[in-house]
Formats: structure tokens, sequence, C-alpha cells
């Protein structure tokens, strides 16, 4: 195996004294000193009291979410289970013998549903391929445990975080964002 030696250039005296160090340092110190007490503006915030207000968007942890009747919406297909980057998401099926989907217009629902919130990368994956809207990544960002365990979400817990999404009908807006497109975003020749 060969190996690159990377020749360090040596400090000039100026450097050697640390003080443009310290003077760059002294400067974003005075900079928000003067923010703060002068201009009034705070740049910490108590958390946890306190929570960051994330943008519109944001990918925080996915959660399973329930119709508004209360019901399941996951169908158990198993999509998201397999496109999960990580294999974050385990899905158990019902099994021919197993409980039925507590809807109508659905044949069945997860006999359990975790998430291993450890593993999962926040890609929003699983809520892209979701035929039933089902899983939506939501703006929690603040996820802890005192174990592993823990930090495996399962079926009832996700279902609890995620609540009762009625109005969203992901696939009428994507409809509506492709009638919106004037011009392919592919240049075609
Ligand atoms: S957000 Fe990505 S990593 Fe997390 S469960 Fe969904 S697909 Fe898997
Ligand atoms: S959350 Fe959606 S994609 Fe995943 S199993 Fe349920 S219905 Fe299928």
């Amino acid at each position: 195996m060969s190996t690159k030696v990377v020749d360090r250039s040596p400090l000039t005296f100026y450097e050697s004294t640390y003080l443009p160090a310290l003077l760059g340092g002294l400067k974003v110190t005075t900079r928000h000193a003067w923010n703060t007490l002068v201009k009034g503006k705070t740049v910490t915030m108590e958390y946890p009291e306190q929570k960051w207000v994330v943008p519109e968007g944001y990918r925080g942890a996915p959660y399973l979410v329930k119709d508004q009747e209360g019901a399941t919406k996951c169908v158990s297909c198993q999509l998201c289970e397999f496109v999960c980057p990580p294999k974050a998401i385990r899905i158990t099926p019902p099994g021919p013998n197993g409980q039925k989907a507590d809807r109508t217009n659905a044949e069945k629902m997860p006999q359990e549903f975790e998430i291993n919130m450890l593993r999962c990368i926040f890609c929003g994956l699983c809520q892209e391929v979701c035929p039933e809207e089902a899983i939506f990544l939501q703006k929690d960002y603040s996820l802890t445990g005192e174990s592993r365990a823990e930090m495996i979400f399962n079926k009832e817990k996700l279902l609890k975080l995620g609540g009762t999404h009625a109005g969203i009908q992901k696939w009428k807006h994507k409809l509506d964002e492709a009638k919106e497109q004037e011009v392919f975003p592919v240049a075609t020749e």
C-alpha cells in the first residue's frame, strides 16, 4: 500500500501567537453580544420548554396515521418495508386467519408494525410509496429513550403519535402538482 506524505506548511510567526484564532472567536462573541444586548435578538432558546419551530416540509419521525373515523389506514402491503433503505421497518402481516381491517374498503391491516427509530434516516421514502396515505413523516425531531428496545416503536405507539389525518389526500395533490407543470421537467430534443 502506497503512503502519501502530506506536507504541513509551518505556522507563520503571527499564526504561532494564536492571535488570528483568538480574534476570530472574539469577533463572533462580540457580534452575538451586540445582537443580544443592543438589538434584543436572542440566539439561544430554553429547550425543552421552548421548542424549535421546524419549517414546512421538514422530515421528522415517520408515524402511522388514522382516518377521520379513527380506523387504521395501513393495509399491510409492505411496500414501505421493501423500500426502506436502512431496513428500519418490520411488518408482521395478519396472515390468512388474522385480524381483519377495522375499516371498509380494506382487506387487512398489519398485525404488528415496527419502526426502529435508531435506524430510520428520515428519508421519507415510506411516505412516498404508501398507496394508502397511512404513514407520514411528522415534525417530531426529539426522540429519546433509555434503551435500544424503547426506540423500536410498535404499531400502537406509531398510531398514537401519528393521530388522525383526514384531509391529506396525497394522490389528489400529486395530480394537481403534475397538472400545474406547464413544461415537462426533462428537456427533450
Ligand atoms: S423515513 Fe426512510 S428510513 Fe425512515 S422508515 Fe421511512 S423509508 Fe425507512
Ligand atoms: S404504511 Fe402504507 S406502504 Fe406501509 S404497509 Fe401500510 S399501507 Fe403499505
